[in-house]
């Protein structure tokens, strides 16, 4: 099963992969995570990329092209894959096809989640993620706030506001992603593989999705 989640930032993206990882058992694949994972590392690519991401604005094609590549590639994907904030531009999307032909692969599934931007904006702000980098658990204060204030429930480290969901970078992360990442909607549009659902209740986008593969 090959899946590719689409939706603004906050449209629960991370949510619904979570559940479809419970269901199919194929692994999630967020290029946000990887990036927050090599920027807690140091590493060069974390460094190229921190700047871009604590402005709200997207990290260079090419930096996240080769992360991909190698991603997709590794032993656990081959039963298939969620990609959850990849692709982000028409150019990642081109790209992407060209690696999946190569490596044979197929999609068979393009879900765009819709969410009205107000209810995004009280998501972003309301969120917390744990500290730990191999953990990056995501709680919410009204939704599904930690047992213990400020704690991860999974790992006990301090669950903290990320540095790009302040009001200011929010409002920046969207209008990135009306201008770049918005029009994939159009480019996946006539795709067998498309299909857009309303996403306020994470159960009813899961059913939505699953009854759509089974069609
Ligand atoms: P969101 O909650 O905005 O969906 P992500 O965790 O997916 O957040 O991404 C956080 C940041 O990482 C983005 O604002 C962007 O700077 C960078 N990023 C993640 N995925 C990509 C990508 N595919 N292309 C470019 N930048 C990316
Ligand atoms: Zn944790």
């Amino acid at each position: 099963m090959r899946i590719i989640l689409l939706g603004a930032p906050g449209a629960g993206k991370g949510t619904v992969a979570e559940l479809l990882i419970e269901k199919y058992g194929i692994p999630q694949i967020s290029t946000g995570d990887m990036l927050r994972s090599a920027v807690k590392a140091g590493t060069d690519l974390g460094k190229q990329a921190a700047d871009f991401m604590n402005r709200g604005e997207l990290v260079p094609d090419a930096l996240i092209m080769g992360l991909i590549e190698n991603r997709l590639q590794e032993p656990d994907a081959r039963g298939g894959f969620i990609l959850d904030g990849f692709p982000r531009t028409i150019e990642q999307a081109d790209q992407l096809a060209a690696i999946l032909t190569k490596l044979g692969m197929g999609l068979d599934l393009v879900v765009n989640l819709e969410v009205p931007e107000d209810v995004i904006i009280r998501r972003l702000t309301s969120r917390r993620t744990c500290s730990n980098p191999n953990c990056q658990a995501i709680y919410n204060i009204y939704t599904k706030p930690s047992q213990r204030d400020g704690v991860c429930d999974k790992c006990g480290s301090p669950t903290v506001q990320r540095d790009d969901e302040t009001e200011a970078v929010i409002k920046k992360r969207l209008s990135t992603y009306q201008e770049k990442t918005a029009p994939l909607i159009g480019y996946y549009e006539r795709n067998p593989a498309y299909c857009s659902v309303p996403s306020l209740v994470a159960g009813e986008v899961i059913d939505a999705i699953v009854q759509r593969l089974n069609r």
